[in-house]
């Protein structure tokens, strides 16, 4: 039989879109959908644990990973670094698994170069005003850090071209169909299926 391998899955949006969210009511459906855990050198956000959210780790400690080159790739995001380490990442596509990575449009330029077949989604926030709202509502923030990110968030954005596929989140249910078709769509591919279904395709065509 032949070994089918899962897919790699770029996800980006600008902070305050809801793409966290949306990623874990879809792997919350889809338990066997994996999710890269990023290394950052952010601090902990109030509700945030160490190895669920990120792997947090010092400055000295991200750049000490970098030049072993653990990392498939990494960026500065708001003065921070963020990088997905490699370790696992095959393996988990070896074994069958789609994976995502929740990344900025940096990482994602790297991480299409290296897997040109990774397939790429942007979410969008339905208004500036929406996501504004978002970003407020968080209440985890200063104004001076939301107004950065606003700023952030538009430049963010502009990259959403360089993707294959496009979400507006502006009903989350909505929006997690949409999520979730991609991935559908995807695991019906012919090749995917040939596997999942070998034995009964051996029985039809004797
Ligand atoms: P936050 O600090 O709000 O969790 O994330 C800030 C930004 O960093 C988001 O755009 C997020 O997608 C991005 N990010 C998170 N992890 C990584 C990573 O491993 N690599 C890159 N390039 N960006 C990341």
């Amino acid at each position: 039989m032949t070994h089918s391998t899962g897919t790699l899955y770029i996800i980006s949006a600008p902070s305050g879109a809801g793409k966290s969210s949306l990623v874990k009511a879809l792997t919350d459906a889809n338990p066997e959908i994996r999710v890269s855990i990023s290394h950052t050198t952010r601090a902990m956000r109030p509700g945030e644990v160490d190895g669920v959210n990120y792997h947090f780790v010092t400055r000295e400690e991200f750049v000490k990973m970098g030049e072993h080159g653990d990392f498939l790739e990494r960026a500065e995001v708001f003065g921070n670094f963020y990088g997905t380490s490699q370790s696992r990442l095959q393996q988990t596509l070896d074994e069958g698994h789609d994976l995502i990575l929740e990344i900025d449009w940096q990482g994602a330029e790297q991480v299409r170069k290296l897997m040109p077949q990774a397939r790429s989604i942007f979410i969008l926030p339905p208004s500036l005003q929406a996501l504004h709202q978002r970003l407020t509502n968080r209440g985890q923030d200063s104004d001076e850090i939301i107004d950065g990110r606003m700023r952030e968030a538009v430049s963010e954005m502009s990259h959403y071209v360089e993707y294959d596929y496009l979400i507006i989140n502006d009903d989350f249910a909505h929006a997690l169909d949409d999520l979730k078709a991609i991935f559908r769509a995807n695991q019906l591919q012919q090749k995917r299926q040939q596997v999942r279904f070998g034995r009964l395709l051996a029985e039809l065509l004797g």
